[in-house]
């Protein structure tokens, strides 16, 4: 515990419930789902690239999600995508013309808040009590992706009813 370990299989990749129904409210509220990955197993030899996709394509025929941005680097490739920095936020917005500042990136590490606030969006952290904490100062902390779910479409109906 503390520590947050990749699934090592396909098998043991879980999507959680409640992420569904929450990730589909979302949708129906008229969001896009991006989901942006850091891979660096790929390039360290102990994850094999075919079962990383087979997990996202396991994602997307869950229906939850309209696209997957990947960073298969490690922190001395210094590419652009890997989070803390917002290149895959930046390239999604871009191919799918979205709004960043109205945006909501949620994460449960501290590389997701810090990659959201330097693209721009509200941010949210998931507190799954990781020892590694959360060095960056989140616009909102929760327990979960319901939760902060609940959050986004409670702020969306309170701006559309205004
Ligand atoms: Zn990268």
């Amino acid at each position: 515990m503390g520590k947050p370990y990749p699934p090592a299989t396909v098998t043991q990749f879980e999507i959680l419930p409640g992420v569904v129904s929450a990730v589909r409210q979302l949708r129906e509220a008229g969001f896009l789902i991006v989901v942006v990955t850091n891979q660096p197993d790929v390039a360290t030899g102990v994850q094999r690239l075919e079962i990383v996709e087979e997990m996202h394509h396991k994602l997307r025929t869950a229906g939850i999600c309209d696209a997957i941005k990947v960073c298969y680097h490690v922190d001395r490739d210094g590419c652009g995508c890997r989070k803390p920095k917002p290149g895959m936020l930046l390239e999604a917005a871009r191919e799918w013309d979205i709004d960043l500042a109205g945006s909501f990136m949620v994460g449960d590490r501290w590389r997701d808040v810090a990659a959201g606030k330097a693209a721009g969006c509200y941010t949210f952290f998931i507190d799954n009590k990781y020892l590694e904490g959360c060095s960056e100062n989140a616009d909102a902390v929760v327990a979960s992706l319901e939760e902060a779910g609940d959050l986004i479409l409670h702020q969306v109906r309170k701006r559309t009813s205004r």
